[in-house]
């Protein structure tokens, strides 16, 4: 709360709703918004409505409501995240020499800063694969301009993310590989999403529940645990487990990453491969695990790591109940859709299989190299003065 108080205004929240309204009055541009999945576990909270009221689909319609021409789901990207990045762990695991370990996931900005900042000897143990938001707004502005047959440049891509740190990620200098500017032109909060349906006069109850658009609309119940520490962990496991033995695991099977100490270990065996996990929350904890790696007292295949701790059901850009941590109670809201959704795995994205079909042949080919992962050396940390 001291940010919105602060009476000097010292300590400022950036704040872009303008721009997204500026957009959406623009007869020019098509806005297309992406709903991160943490947005729908804790989006009520800011406007005291009930989880019962603060559903998916009342979420849609309200940002629908603000005039946007499409609200598309991050769980579309988180999808092929999943796609790329397990994709990527089984080819390194194939050329295990060639590699340094662990593999880091690379989807939470905060961490990849850190990375680079206080490790960066380790910045080729990332995963290349893109963010889900950066690859929403990179598929955006190709294979969604090629579907509506418009130039790319009219696309306005926005994306509502629980996270302060997305702002700077989507205006990184190589976040921008389909050539129509940043792919992500405008990243808002949880906060900024609430206080933009107050100034438009929004009131979510009286809305009825509308669907996503689509196609990327399309998310299953791997995508959505993206919003909860281990979640990526899971979701990627249970693609590999497919691959690797070309049937579905029970979706439950890899529950044992679940959870919200800090620091969680799990030994899996997919196909005779054994694979040793490890996942963190919280930067401190980050640090933790990463001295013990280094000092060779611990040895992993596969690390996930978010900044926030709880993940990003906890992140920073989440509405701020004076005292109380909600990160356990919105990620378990997130859990509780993970398993209503008939699809709960990556790899059975309707969605996700037409775009390989129809754009990105396969993952890991040329295409999605282009436009779904990235060089994280080629860009600088921010020197301090
Ligand atoms: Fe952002 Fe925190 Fe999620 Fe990382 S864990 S992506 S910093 S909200």
């Amino acid at each position: 709360q001291c940010i919105t108080h602060c009476p000097t205004g010292a300590l400022h929240e950036r704040d872009d709703i303008q721009k997204v309204m500026d957009a959406v009055h623009d007869p020019d541009k098509i806005v297309v918004v992406q709903i991160a999945p943490a947005v729908r576990a804790a989006w009520g909270e800011g406007l005291g409505l009930p989880a019962s009221m603060a559903t998916e689909k009342r979420m849609a319609a309200a940002v629908r409501a603000v005039g946007v021409d499409y609200v598309f789901d991050t769980n579309f990207s988180a999808d092929l995240t999943i796609m790329e990045e397990g994709n990527e762990f089984l080819e390194r695991m194939t050329h295990r020499d060639q590699y340094k370990w662990p593999m880091y996931t690379s989807c939470c900005p905060g961490w990849v800063r850190f990375l680079k900042s206080q490790y960066p000897e380790m910045t080729d143990q990332l995963s290349t694969a893109k963010s889900p938001q950066q690859m929403f707004g990179a598929v955006a502005k190709s294979y969604y301009a090629q579907v509506l047959d418009v130039d790319p440049s009219r696309i306005f891509s926005v994306s509502i993310m629980p996270c302060t740190a997305k702002k700077a990620e989507c205006a990184l200098p190589v976040m921008n590989d389909a050539g129509a500017g940043q792919d992500v032109d405008v990243s808002l909060t949880t906060r900024e999403l609430d206080r933009m349906l107050k100034a438009e006069l929004i009131s979510p109850a009286l809305l009825p529940e509308e669907e996503f658009d689509m196609p990327l609309g399309a998310g299953t119940g791997a995508a959505v645990i993206f919003g909860a520490t281990g979640g990526v962990m899971e979701a990627a496991l249970r693609t590999a487990y497919f691959v690797l033995n070309k049937e579905n695991p029970d979706p439950d099977a890899f529950q044992i990453v679940r959870g919200m100490e800090g620091i969680r270990e799990a030994n899996i065996e997919i196909a005779g491969i054994p694979i040793r996990a490890a996942i963190a929350s919280g930067l401190g904890n980050a640090r933790k695990l990463i001295e013990r790696i280094k000092a060779g007292e611990a040895e992993y295949d596969f690390v996930e790591i978010m900044a926030c701790p709880g993940g990003c059901a906890g992140g920073g850009g989440q509405p701020i109940t004076d005292g109380v941590e909600l990160a356990d109670v919105r990620g378990a809201r997130l859990y509780d859709l993970d398993k209503k959704n008939p699809l709960r795995f990556s790899h059975e994205n309707p969605s996700v299989i037409a775009a390989y079909k129809d754009f990105f042949e396969k993952p890991l080919s040329h295409k999605a190299h282009e436009l779904l992962h990235t060089d994280h050396d080629a860009w600088d940390m921010p020197t301090s003065r």
